[in-house]
């Protein structure tokens, strides 16, 4: 491919790169020149669809990207519990449009997509612009569901805030966690798999508590789990054990944890029928969860997740349209950064592939999640993923979890690697 040679790829792609390994490493040097005149708009400036729109341009230089993104800056979820333990400033997980503009050539347009014609190929923004493409990829994250239950809606977010899209949410939630009087209690909402981010609110409870240890002491941290088990389980509640004691509570769906109703005003949650109340001095109320209200909006969802073709992620209800990230069903793939990054780069090299008519090739994929239980010890998961008979199916033997029972030693190690993997990420996406 133009100006790009493999040495440069597997610098540039580092540990996000399994995705694109298999696909670039097939592409050749005619690609670019067929795609060239191909228009591909990108909704989303997030995880996926900034990776995709540099990634587009990366492997077809000649081709016009447009990423559509409402926010000047965007602020990674990852991290966000870090800001929320006073560990990391705000400042430290934004991320700007700036390098893929001014250095990889994408077009970026700071509107919103209100509407997108699949029939006609076009998409309309809030600003009235209508724009033609020929392929479209969407990224638009998450939206939440909060007609699941009876007694929270929208609305309540400033007061009970979810922290589940990073920004202003992050700062009401720190703010009402400082202004907590010790021996309060932080009460935590968990969804329903799926949802985004698995071992996410974990590692809040974790980093709430941090703060809680050095601050309030006497507080208290509840979890009202909507599920039976989650992501590192073992791990979490060793560490919590280890460093916290008994400051954190984990109740599971069946022993109270099910949320059924929330008493807004009062900040009460409602299970078990009515018998079970727990009263918050700070309540996080983490809604389940949809795709992205765009993406639901234009027909892509089949339920609450867009379906697409595993191979490269091209919708499997409107064809020419790539829905990628949190927003997709993609096999064994968990709804992380890693992953939207991952599957950015296979529907990158699908569209490019398409446009020049070659055949799509068979991705690998990877996603890794590192979580903090203090700023010094912390855990991680990786997984390596092929697409076999249709589906994204987890590689047996590749991956795996970090040991139980590990040394300080080896925590602290994983704690300088999750800073590792944050720079290495977000220089993937946005640098
Ligand atoms: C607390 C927390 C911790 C996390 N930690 C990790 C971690 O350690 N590792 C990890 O890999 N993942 C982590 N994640 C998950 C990760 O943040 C998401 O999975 C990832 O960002 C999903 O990428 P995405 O592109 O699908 O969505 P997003 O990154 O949310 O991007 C969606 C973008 O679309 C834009 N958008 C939405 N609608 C429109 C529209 N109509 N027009 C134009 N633009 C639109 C939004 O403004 C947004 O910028 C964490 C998440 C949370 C909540």
């Amino acid at each position: 491919m133009n100006n790009f040679s493999r040495r440069n790829f597997l610098k540039a792609v580092g540990i996000g790169g399994a995705a694109t390994l298999a696909s670039f490493g097939c592409a050749p040097n005619g690609v670019a020149t067929a795609a060239r005149n191909g228009h591909v708009v990108v909704v989303g400036g997030g995880s996926g669809g900034a990776t995709a729109a540099k990634y587009l341009k990366r492997f077809s230089p000649e081709m016009t990207v447009t990423l559509i993104e409402p926010n000047a800056t965007y602020y990674t979820c990852y991290g966000s519990n870090w800001v929320l333990g006073g560990n990391a400033e705000m400042d430290d997980i934004t991320q700007t449009y700036d390098a893929l503009q001014d250095r990889h050539g994408v077009k970026v347009v700071q509107d919103s997509v209100t509407e997108i014609d699949p029939a006609r190929r076009t998409v309309t923004t809030a600003g009235g612009e209508t724009m033609n493409y020929d392929r479209l990829v969407m990224s638009p994250g998450i939206e939440f569901r909060y007609d699941a239950i009876p007694g929270i809606t929208a609305a309540d977010a400033e007061r009970i805030p979810h922290a589940y899209k990073a920004g202003e949410q992050t700062r009401i939630l720190r703010r009402q966690l400082e202004a907590m009087p010790d021996g309060g209690v932080f009460v935590m909402v968990a969804p329903g798999d799926p949802f985004r981010c698995p071992p996410g609110p974990y590692e809040r409870a974790s980093m709430v508590a941090h703060y809680f240890q050095r601050e309030k002491p006497r507080s208290k941290i509840i979890i009202l789990d909507n599920k039976e088990a989650f992501s590192k389980q073992g791990l979490f509640m060793e560490g919590w054990e280890q460093h916290y004691g008994d400051m954190i509570e984990w109740v599971a769906s069946s022993r109270g944890g099910q949320v059924e109703e929330v008493d807004a005003a009062n900040l009460t949650t409602i299970s078990d029928g009515g018998f079970t109340e727990f009263k918050a001095d700070v309540l996080n109320y983490i809604p389940p969860q949809t795709a992205g209200k765009i993406a639901m909006d234009t027909g892509l969802a089949d339920g609450f997740w867009c379906p697409v073709n595993q191979q490269t992620f091209e919708s499997t209800i409107h064809p020419g349209i790539y829905v990628i990230g949190d927003s997709a069903v993609a096999g064994a793939m968990p709804k992380s950064g890693h992953s939207a990054n991952n599957q950015a780069k296979v529907a990158a090299a699908a569209i490019v592939r398409e446009l020049a008519g070659l055949e799509p090739l068979a991705p690998s994929t990877a996603n890794t999640c590192y979580s903090l239980i203090t700023p010094d010890h912390a855990i991680s998961v990786a997984a390596v993923y092929s697409y076999q008979d249709g589906e994204i199916a987890g590689v047996e033997g590749a991956g795996g979890v970090s040991p139980m029972g590990a040394p300080a030693s080896v925590r602290q190690q994983e704690a300088l690697y999750t800073q590792g993997w944050y720079d290495g990420i977000t220089a993937d996406i946005w640098g």
